[in-house]
């Protein structure tokens, strides 16, 4: 206790002259997690994240990292270091020396700055690349030296922004994996910036959804995607139906829907899409007011009472897969 290297945002601002990119938010990541900030672009995620790195000034609260406020110090002074979207390899320098770079800006000697530099380079993998220059590797492999290069300060805290988005989609599903396995071997905490609900869900032990400036949401992936609590943490995070009932709003997993006859279910509704998935059959159909609503069904399932465009049919869902949302 005490000692663990938290960190913690206390009502942190940040203001571009009229515009307030971030309103005040607070949050305390634990040691050693993988937090995703999420949500769509303009939200204000990456101003966080540059506050935190000490990129970007603070207009108002603070940054406290391990009992510390961290809020005003540069950033090589924090006990983080972030990995940048283009990742900003200088070209002349070879994959050590960019590795390197920081250590001898600290004045750390050859032997001892190359010593650390190789350790980094065969944790991300990169030890028989370390003699080319950035323009000789594939994009894949500049961001595993970028990686290595903000490793190598030994921070309590990577700060990640985008870094999956320049890779082609098979490219990104491989590095995803490899950025967990990196945060679960160093042990430390790892804030990754997205506007990918696949990506957060894929990576996070924590989800921290962000809307208009301020956090909507944060929780643990299933959490966010099981309980949501806001009509906006529903749609955006996908696979549910926000219904608007007599009641209030309802968030429902499409997945957890099922259909009946008309008459049969909890809500009638005439169908207006049939999209064959593979696996599952997604029936959209017009409920009251003209909602649009979708049932993820299970091939099987549709195959034994098939639907057909313009067809009234009856939505039914148990009680306890609906979650009341705030609009
Ligand atoms: P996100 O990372 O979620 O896309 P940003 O933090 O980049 O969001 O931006 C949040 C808001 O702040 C946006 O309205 C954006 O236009 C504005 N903004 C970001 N950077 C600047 C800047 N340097 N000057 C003025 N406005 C900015």
């Amino acid at each position: 206790m005490g000692t663990e290297p938290d960190l913690e945002l206390v009502k942190l601002t940040k203001r571009y002259g009229d515009t307030t990119a971030v309103d005040a938010i607070s949050h305390r990541f634990k040691s050693g997690v993988y937090a995703c900030l999420l949500g769509p672009s303009g939200c204000g995620k990456s101003s966080t994240l540059r506050m935190i790195a000490g990129h970007e000034d603070v207009s108002d609260g603070a940054i406290v990292l391990s009992g510390r406020d961290v809020s005003h110090l540069p950033p090589a002074k924090r006990g983080t270091a972030m990995m940048f979207q283009n990742y900003a390899l200088f070209p002349h320098l070879s994959v050590r020396d960019n590795v390197a770079f920081s250590l001898r800006m600290a004045g750390v000697d050859k032997t001892e700055r190359h010593r650390r530099a190789d350790e980094m380079l065969e944790l991300v993998e990169m030890t028989a690349l370390s003699d080319r220059k950035p323009d000789q590797l594939s994009g894949g492999q500049q961001q595993r030296v970028a990686l290595a290069r903000a490793l190598i300060t030994r921070p309590q805290v990577l700060l990640l922004d985008e870094p999956l988005s320049a890779l082609d989609p098979f490219l990104r599903i491989r590095m995803r994996a490899e950025l967990k396995r990196l945060q679960r071997e160093l042990g430390i905490s790892f804030i990754h910036v997205t506007h990918g609900q696949d990506e957060a869900l894929a990576l996070a032990d924590e989800i921290i959804v962000m809307n208009n400036a301020v956090i909507e949401q944060a929780g643990s992936a299933r959490e966010v995607y099981n309980t949501p609590k806001t009509a906006f943490v529903a749609r955006f995070m996908g696979g549910h139906n926000v219904l608007e009932l007599p009641e209030g709003h309802i968030a429902l997993r499409s997945d957890e829907m099922t259909v009946e006859a008309a008459g049969a279910g909890r809500i009638d509704g005439r169908v207006t899409g049939i999209e064959y998935q593979g696996t599952h059959v997604a029936l959209t159909a017009e409920v009251v007011g003209g909602q649009e609503v979708t049932a993820l069904l299970p091939d099987a399932a549709f195959l034994k009472t098939p639907k057909d465009l313009g067809e009234v049919i009856g939505l039914n869902w148990e009680d306890r897969v609906a979650h009341p949302v705030s609009a």
